[in-house]
């Protein structure tokens, strides 16, 4: 399924046909984060390439709540996204986590681990702090049994732009 669109190249000026695609969403900071049909218009004059994300508190509200469902242990860049999208501070989310804010940023840079007890705390701030995913939080907290915190399996999230919905799935690392 495609659809094409025109756009003007913001660079240079030439008109850029758009398509849909799988687009990889660095700026989100999480690695593992693809978003399915998205639209992409690279300028083939410049080169440049323009991608359009439309909705995006919804997509970054479907991304959160696809992390506090999350099969295995968030990792320090979810726990970013789940505190941006809060609009919290490291210092703010210490006080709910009874921690400081270097310990925030050590468990977000990768350097310490997220213990199980917080990541569950976390999942389940998200859905009390975010009105909009609070109904959700029942869910959210009969997932936590679930969560596996076994290490060494790599997971990628799928989201789908035009439907919100999310897919974890897992992928194998080559050894
Ligand atoms: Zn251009």
């Amino acid at each position: 399924m495609s659809s094409e669109n025109i756009l003007i190249c913001t660079n240079c000026g030439e008109t850029a046909k758009s398509e849909r695609r799988r687009y990889r969403y660095l700026e989100s900071g999480i690695s593992n984060l693809y978003l399915q049909g998205t639209e992409v218009a690279e300028c083939l004059r410049c080169g440049e390439s323009h991608v359009i994300i439309p909705r995006i508190a919804k997509l970054h509200r479907a991304i959160a709540l696809a992390l506090a469902n999350s099969p295995a242990r968030l990792t320090g860049e979810q726990l970013r996204f789940l505190r941006k999208h809060l609009s919290m501070s490291g210092e703010q989310l210490g006080r709910y986590l009874h921690t400081d804010k270097t310990k925030i940023s050590k468990w977000e840079s990768g350097d310490d681990p997220i213990g199980p007890s917080t990541d569950r705390l976390i999942r389940l701030l998200v859905a009390a702090l975010d009105g909009e995913l609070r109904p959700g939080v029942t869910a959210i907290a009969e997932h936590l049994p679930q969560i596996r915190d076994e290490s060494g399996k790599v997971w990628e999230l799928q989201v789908d732009v035009a439907t919100l919905q999310s897919t974890f799935v897992s992928v194998s690392r080559a050894a």
